[in-house]
């Protein structure tokens, strides 16, 4: 049966929009010694911007970005819906219907007559070639935060997109609570060494790990919870689900997907990140008066 204290905190958190899944997710709370954080979605709004489209010299600017577009048009990750937009901004229309793949972690794979096209990270295009693209302007625009994805067909690469993500307004904050209540943050991403750098540092998280995998992330968080014992995990993704299941206790933010809402033991329903350190402040308080 749930004490009476338990029950008037998780009625205490509900009124504030966190949703707890029953009264010991709220206990375990107090013992949490770090908290890992997803970047895309849950440290950031999920809501990419592309600010830089640069194509090989004797190349059309408009012909690489139709085909880019037409390839990301076909994706529903974050980045693919950003660079749709922004080719509909530009008036660019969508010039060919391709056969694609979605490579999760990676990018995309197209296929055409001439031959495949490859759309995604360094990593899956070819780190030398995509390094070395327009006397290695990739480094630049990732030491400024933002994702670069490559465009490369059978010459090389044709095009480079860069992206911008935003903190959410609460993030620092976020971190700063619970960095002074004693818990040591993480953030676990895809994204690659560069971007994620100048994010944790915007972020002020204690640590990151960069090109994260999807089937990593629990990996990363297990490595922690053999170092932390306790630890907790926020997340948004369905590739959070199975580090939010293996955490002491998983967060999901609102907005997130079913399958991240699902296997949480917390919701926060507005996505407040400030929240959580309210949380452990109720749990804090709830442990006093239950002992
Ligand atoms: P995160 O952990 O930041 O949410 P993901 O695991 O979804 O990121 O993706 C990791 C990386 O893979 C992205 O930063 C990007 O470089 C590449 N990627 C994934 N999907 C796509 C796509 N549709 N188009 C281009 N690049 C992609
Ligand atoms: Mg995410």
């Amino acid at each position: 049966s749930i004490m009476p204290a338990t029950l008037a905190a998780v009625s205490n958190g509900a009124k504030r929009g966190i949703l707890f899944k029953g009264g010991v997710h709220l206990e375990h709370l107090d013992s949490l010694k770090a908290m890992a954080f997803d970047k895309t979605g849950t440290l950031t709004t999920g809501k990419p911007v592309v600010t830089d489209f640069l194509v090989r010299d004797g190349d059309s600017q408009d012909e690489a970005l139709a085909l880019l577009a037409s390839i990301e048009s076909q994706s529903n990750h974050p980045l693919a819906i950003a660079i749709t937009n922004f080719a509909a901004k530009q008036n660019v229309p969508l010039t060919r219907n391709l056969q694609i793949k979605d490579v999760p972690g990676h990018g995309i794979q197209a296929f055409t007559d001439s031959g495949e096209l490859l759309v995604g990270n360094p990593r899956f295009v070819g780190k030398e070639i995509a390094e070395s693209f327009h006397h290695g302007v990739a480094a630049t625009l990732a030491e400024e935060g933002k994702t670069v994805i490559f465009l490369k067909d059978d010459k090389g690469i044709m095009a480079v997109a860069a992206l911008k993500d935003t903190l959410r307004p609460d993030a620092v904050q976020a971190i700063l609570n619970l960095k002074q209540a004693g818990l040591f943050t993480v953030m676990l991403t895809g994204d690659n060494e560069k971007t994620a750098a100048a994010i944790a540092k915007e972020a002020g998280v204690d640590a990151y790990v960069a090109e994260c995998l999807p089937e990593n992330k629990v990996e990363h968080l297990k490595q922690l919870m053999g170092k932390h014992k306790t630890v907790g995990m926020v997340g948004d993704g369905i590739n959070d689900a199975p580090a939010l299941a293996t955490a002491t206790s998983g967060i999901a933010m609102g907005d997130g997907t079913d399958v991240a809402l699902e296997t949480a033991d917390i919701v926060l329903m507005q996505n407040d990140l400030t929240r959580i350190s309210y949380a452990l402040r109720l749990s804090r308080k709830m442990q006093r008066i239950v002992k």
